[in-house]
């Protein structure tokens, strides 16, 4: 079962809730899949059952077919944001990183008809993540991230880039959806989403420094 833990692997003393997502939140990835910039954030949820630890090997099945990788900045929740919350960066407990994997091919289908992205974004273990650093010990006004993939460098991304900022964020999801103890914001990708092939190594590193590696393996 999945556990939020800190980047030592020690259990953080924290119901696992929902993961809310961010779309478009950085100019150059909606460019590059021929995305107009939104003018409000675009949301979107993930349940729990979407979450596991990113160690080892990295089980997506083959079924399914080819997962897209979208590296993002994850935010845990520590207390409760809602609409009336004054300073809801205050209630961020950590902050680590998660792949958005998606089934780019079915996500288009499903666009193109005008239906949910659920089948496509929210199936089981659609959100590996790292685990999260405690943030008096990182600023979140300035944070890099990026990941490397077979030791190449795909996505590379910063807080400063985003369209809609993490207080912006906080307060257009917590109008709608209040935010849990426990609950994850994904903040969006940048740019340099890509397809994940058998083998691939991933490493995922927040301000230079790896916080999580594994290797994709599709399985039956
Ligand atoms: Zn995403």
């Amino acid at each position: 079962m999945y556990q939020h833990q800190t980047l030592n692997g020690d259990t953080i003393a924290l119901p696992v809730g929902k993961v809310v997502c961010v779309g478009r939140n950085y100019a150059e990835h909606a460019k590059e899949l021929n995305n107009p910039i939104p003018d409000q954030p675009l949301l979107f949820i993930k349940p729990n059952t979407c979450l596991q630890h990113i160690a080892g090997t990295l089980c997506l099945h083959a079924a399914r077919g080819v997962h897209h990788y979208e590296t993002e900045l994850a935010l845990l929740v520590g207390e409760t944001i809602t609409a009336k919350t004054v300073d809801p960066i205050s209630c961020i407990q950590g902050v680590g990183l998660a792949l958005d994997l998606t089934l780019r091919e079915l996500q288009a289908e499903l666009k193109q008809k005008g239906h949910p992205w659920e089948r496509a974004k929210a199936f089981d273990g659609a959100c590996p993540i790292s685990g999260f650093v405690e943030i008096p010990k990182i600023d979140l006004a300035q944070l890099s991230f990026s990941l490397k993939l077979n030791q190449q460098l795909v996505q590379q991304g910063d807080t400063t880039q985003m369209l809609f900022g993490i207080k912006q964020l906080l307060n257009a999801i917590s109008a709608d959806f209040t935010l849990m103890p426990g609950d994850i914001v994904l903040t969006g990708t940048p740019k340099g989403v890509g397809q994940l092939q058998d083998q691939d190594k991933i490493e995922l590193s927040l301000h230079n420094s790896l916080v999580a590696q594994c290797q994709v393996e599709y399985i039956d």
